[in-house]
C-alpha cells in the first residue's frame, strides 16, 4: 500500500491527493437528474413507470403493480430461513434500543415574571425512506434508516427500492416488515427521489427523503432539498484506523479491507507511530488481498485513495484525524478511553481492537449513516432527531407580557417597524 509520513514537507499535499470533492462535479449527472425530475413533475406516474422499464427492466402497466403489500412484507419476514431471521431481528432489537436513549423531552421554563418559555418536539408526518438496489440489496440500509422514523413517531414511513427485473430481495422485505415500513414501492432512481418529493397518484408527497443510493441518487437528493427535507448528501465510505501495534496485523489488513470493498472510491488509512508495525499490516494486506471475493475493488479503492501513514505519535495520529474527519475512526490502540478526549470529529468511533467497524455497520445498535467527506465536522450521524421537528412556544401571561412588551417597543421602534412597535405597546395595560 501507499506509505506516506506525517511529517514529510510534502505531506499536506500527498494527503489532499487522496481526496474526493463532495459536490458533484459531473455535469452529465446533473443535467440527467434534472430532466428525470422535470419529467415526473409534468408527467407524474407515466414517466416513472417509463423509467423504471428503461433502468430496472421492469415493465408494469400501473404503480401499483409495483406496491409491496403488507401481507407481502410479512410473510417476507415469516418465510425467513431461521438463522437469518434471528440475525435480522437481533440486529433490529438492538438499533431500536440505541435511538430510543435519543429521544428527548418537550421542556419549558418560568422567567420569574409570569412568562412560559419552551420547546416542543414533534415527529414528522411521513418520510421516504431510499434503499438502494441497483447492484446489490441492503436490508440493514433499511433498519438503520427506518428504525429511528419509527421510534420518533412518524406516522407513516414509505420506502422506495428498485428491484431490477422484478427481483424483490427477501431480506430487504423482511427487514421493511420489521423497521415498520408502512408502505414499499419498487421503484428507484432519481425518479423514485422525484417521485416521493412531488407526490404522484399513488405515491404520496413526503416531508423528508433519507437513505443512501449511488450519484444519480445522491444529486436527486440534492435537487429536492427545499421542497422536502433531506438527510445528507453521502459520498463514498471511509475509515481512518489509529493503531498502536495492539491488534493482530491481519485484523487491521481486513478492517480495512471491509471499507475497500465497499467501491473502488472507498478510502481506508491507517495511522501508527510505529514503521516495523506498518510494514506487518502492509504484508498482511498483500497476503490476504488475494483471498478476497471483491479482491479488485479493494485494491483499486488502496490503490487510488488508501495509505498507511507513520506518524510522530499517537497524537499526532489524533491531530491529522480530526484534520480530515472520517466517517468511521477505529482507536485499535490499548488504551482507548486515554485517546478519546483527543478526537474532536468522527461519525462513528469504534474503540479498541475488538470493536471492528464491521459491528457498527449491522447490529451494534448506533446508526451506520454517518457523515463523510469530511462533513463529521459539521453533521451527526442519522438518528431520531433528524425525524423531529422543534417547535418554540411562547406563552405569556397579561402581566408578563408587559415587561416584554416594552422592551419589544423599544427596538421595533429602533428597527422603524411601526406594527410591530404598536402591537407590543397594545399588551402593555395596566
Ligand atoms: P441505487 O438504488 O442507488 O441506484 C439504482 C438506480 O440508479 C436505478 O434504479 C436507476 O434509476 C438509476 N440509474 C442507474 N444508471 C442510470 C443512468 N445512466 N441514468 C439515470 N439513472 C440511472 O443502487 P446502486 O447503483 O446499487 O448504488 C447503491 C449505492 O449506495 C452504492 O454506491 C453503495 O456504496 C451505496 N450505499 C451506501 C450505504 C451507506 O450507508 N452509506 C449503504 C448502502 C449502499
Amino acid at each position: 500500500m501507499r506509505r506516506l509520513n506525517g511529517d514529510s514537507a510534502d505531506f499536506e499535499s500527498a494527503l489532499a491527493a487522496l481526496e474526493v470533492p463532495m459536490d458533484s462535479d459531473d455535469g452529465d449527472v446533473r443535467s440527467t437528474v434534472a430532466d428525470i425530475i422535470a419529467d415526473i413533475e409534468r408527467r407524474g406516474e407515466p414517466a416513472l413507470l417509463e423509467y423504471t422499464r428503461r433502468f430496472d427492466q421492469l415493465d408494469v402497466d400501473a404503480i401499483c403493480e409495483l406496491e409491496v403489500s403488507r401481507e407481502e412484507l410479512e410473510r417476507a419476514l415469516s418465510e425467513l430461513p431461521g438463522e437469518q431471521r434471528d440475525a435480522l431481528s437481533e440486529a433490529a432489537k438492538r438499533i431500536e434500543t440505541f435511538h430510543r436513549k435519543q429521544l428527548s423531552d418537550d421542556w419549558s421554563y418560568d422567567d420569574g415574571l409570569g412568562n412560559r418559555l419552551g420547546q416542543r418536539l414533534t415527529p414528522l408526518r411521513r418520510v421516504g425512506v431510499y434503499v438502494p438496489g441497483g447492484k446489490a440489496s441492503y436490508p440493514s440500509s433499511v433498519l438503520m434508516n427506518a428504525i429511528p422514523a419509527r421510534v420518533a413517531g412518524v406516522s407513516e414511513i414509505i420506502m422506495v427500492a428498485p428491484t431490477p427485473g422484478g427481483y424483490r430481495n427477501p431480506l430487504v422485505l423482511a427487514a421493511a416488515a420489521l423497521a415498520g415500513v408502512h408502505r414499499m414501492f419498487c421503484v428507484g432512481g432519481a425518479q423514485a427521489v422525484a417521485a416521493l418529493a412531488l407526490g404522484t397518484t399513488a405515491i404520496p408527497r413526503v416531508d423528508k427523503i433519507v437513505g443512501p443510493g449511488n450519484r444519480f441518487v445522491a444529486e436527486a437528493k440534492r435537487q429536492v432539498f427545499g421542497r422536502v427535507g433531506i438527510d445528507m448528501i453521502a459520498g463514498p465510505s471511509e475509515i481512518l484506523i489509529i493503531a498502536d501495534g495492539s491488534a493482530a496485523p491481519e485484523w487491521m489488513a481486513m478492517d480495512l479491507f471491509s471499507q475497500a470493498e465497499h467501491d473502488e472510491s472507498a478510502q481506508a488509512l491507517l495511522l501508527c507511530p510505529d514503521a516495523a508495525y506498518i510494514e506487518a499490516v502492509d504484508a498482511a494486506v498483500e497476503r490476504l488481498l488475494p483471498q478476497m471475493e471483491r479482491s479488485a475493488i479493494i485494491r483499486a479503492s488502496l490503490d487510488k485513495r488508501g495509505a498507511l501513514i507513520q506518524t510522530r505519535d499517537i497524537a499526532h495520529a489524533a491531530a491529522i484525524s480530526n484534520a480530515l474527519a472520517p466517517e468511521h475512526l477505529e482507536l485499535a490502540v490499548a488504551d482507548p478511553e486515554a485517546l478519546l478526549p483527543l478526537i474532536d470529529a468522527a461519525g462513528a468511533i469504534f474503540m479498541g481492537i475488538h470493536s471492528c467497524e464491521a459491528l457498527g455497520d449491522y447490529c451494534a445498535g448506533p446508526n451506520h449513516v454517518l457523515p463523510t467527506s469530511g462533513s463529521a465536522r459539521f453533521f451527526s450521524p442519522l438518528g431520531v432527531y433528524d425525524f423531529q421537528k422543534r417547535s418554540s412556544i411562547i406563552h405569556c401571561s397579561a402581566q408578563g407580557a408587559v415587561p416584554l412588551a416594552r422592551v419589544a417597543q423599544v427596538l421595533a421602534e429602533g428597527e422603524s417597524l411601526t406594527a410591530h412597535a404598536r402591537s407590543a405597546a397594545m399588551r402593555i395595560v395596566d
